[in-house]
């Protein structure tokens, strides 16, 4: 723990005060000099703002979108910000992150929380967005089989998103403990390690490391999964 002032809030940006932050593997991969990053961490929050330009956001509990776009290359032009090659990122890449006291994002990224959602429910939000968009990426044929390699938070996620939206899933990682979690939301688990054979034709691959078969810690926030489609073999 170490003091700090509080930061500057420029315009556009609200203040936000920390109500409750989720700790991932990026945060622990940052500590060991991933993306360079010197600086406070932290990307996956609950907070209050304390200060907006919109005053409607004062007093409000906030989720928020961690990638804060340039607005003005070709990316953000075609609303493309969340790729900007210019972007700073909460807490990962030269923005200042949320593990502190108070934080500033800018006012658009943010989402006011529903009442009925709890703090220990809303930390979820930013790594279920990226669990999510493996259904904005791959045009996913209805009722498919979905092999999912990586039983991390992330894995878990994309099991419980992909159940949530009618598909099968085969879950593969090393953890019984954390497939129970899928197991319970209706995925078939295997827990023995093992890459699945080629007799998928949807993979996420959701454990962070080539081969396959790693800890299942990769994380959304840093994009390190991806949706195939492979050959039948
Ligand atoms: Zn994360
Ligand atoms: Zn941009």
């Amino acid at each position: 723990m170490r003091g700090v002032p509080s930061p500057e809030r420029p315009p556009g940006f609200a203040l936000i005060r920390l109500l409750l932050g989720g700790i991932c593997n990026t945060d622990l991969e940052l500590q060991r000099g991933y993306y360079g990053f010197a600086g406070i961490p932290g990307h996956e929050f609950v907070g209050e703002v304390v200060e907006a330009d919109d005053l409607n956001l004062v007093g409000r509990r906030v989720v928020g979108e961690i990638n804060l776009a340039c607005g003005g290359c070709d990316w953000c032009a075609r609303e493309l910000g969340r790729h900007c090659p210019n972007r700073t990122v909460l807490g990962i890449v030269k923005h200042p992150g949320a593990f502190q006291e108070f934080f500033t994002l800018p006012e658009r990224n943010l989402h006011i929380l529903p009442d009925e959602v709890s703090n220990e429910q809303a930390v979820f939000v930013e790594p279920l967005a990226a669990a999510t968009e493996i259904l904005d990426q791959g045009a996913i044929p209805a009722g498919e089989t979905i092999a999912v390699q990586g039983d991390g938070k992330l894995g878990l996620l994309i099991a419980q998103v992909l159940l949530a939206n009618g598909y099968a899933v085969e879950h593969f990682g090393r953890h019984a403990r954390k497939l129970a979690i899928s197991g319970r939301a209706g995925a078939r688990t295997h827990t023995n390690g093992d890459v699945p054979e080629r007799a998928f034709g949807w993979v996420v691959e959701a454990t962070g490391v080539e081969r396959g078969d790693g800890d299942g810690a990769s994380d959304g926030a840093a994009t390190r999964y991806g949706v195939s489609e492979i050959d039948r073999a």
